[in-house]
């Protein structure tokens, strides 16, 4: 049985653990929890987390403000039709139903058509696999131009490119030099998308998060620690 502290704004679930040394505090979206070395006293855990109740408290806000923005998206992906808004490359567009006998998605200024049958245009999985088809075609052409783009300026050519379907990551870089893109970054402002591909191409050059990478990722971008903190504070919201 978990043990629990109540605090006046929020609960805080102890986890111990034999392996930990010192204790830390972390708050997501399923609360607050901090893990402590098996024998710490309960008391002790007290003082730790009441010492750190004013980030707590903001990082709790945050987490809930979230959790809204994420029901309200899955409400909205639940029933895409005229009006919905899709989100490419940082810009809302608002979804067009076309009835059409030729299938096609096409962009305009600031809307996505979708022409497509009267059956298929009543059905959202169907709309919505045309959506992503869509986006992920755009992904692959943007993140191919952006590499291109890049690779000069970082000095590193990857092997290959691939572009993946990640869940909790925007790119990777394997050893044998090629790099992997989530075509979910097709939903982001162009200059985020920059710099995850500059961060993977730099670690074709470094292979860690070191000084001497961070120092390769700033002088292609000497913007990257606002852009990597949007990515921590948006990145969730970069799907539809
Ligand atoms: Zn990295």
């Amino acid at each position: 049985m978990a043990e629990t502290l109540t605090f006046e704004n929020f609960e805080v679930t102890v986890v111990r653990s034999t392996r930990r040394k010192t204790a830390v505090i972390k708050v997501d979206l399923e609360g607050v929890s901090v893990r402590v070395p098996a024998d710490l006293p309960l008391a002790r855990i007290h003082e730790l987390v009441a010492e750190k109740t004013t980030w707590i408290e903001r990082k709790t806000a945050e987490a809930k403000r979230k959790r809204a923005g994420i029901a309200e998206q899955a409400e909205i992906s639940a029933t895409l039709t005229n009006g919905s808004q899709i989100l490419v490359q940082g810009k809302r567009l608002s979804l067009r139903l076309c009835e059409s006998g030729h299938m096609q998605v096409v962009q305009s200024a600031d809307c996505l058509e979708i022409h497509a049958a009267a059956d298929v245009l009543a059905d959202t999985d169907q709309i919505r696999a045309l959506v992503e088809q869509w986006l992920y075609r755009r992904a692959v052409e943007e993140l191919n131009f952006c590499v291109n783009v890049y690779k000069q300026r970082v000095g590193a050519a990857p092997t290959k490119i691939q572009i993946k379907d990640y869940r909790a990551r925007w790119g990777s870089c394997k050893p044998d030099g090629s790099i992997q893109l989530n075509w979910r970054l097709i939903h982001a402002p162009m200059h985020i998308m920059d710099y995850v591909v500059v961060h993977e191409l730099c670690h074709l050059l470094e292979m860690n998060h070191s000084k001497r990478f961070w120092s390769e990722v700033e002088r292609v971008e000497p913007q990257y620690k606002m852009k990597r903190q949007w990515l921590r504070d948006n990145g969730w919201q970069l799907s539809f």
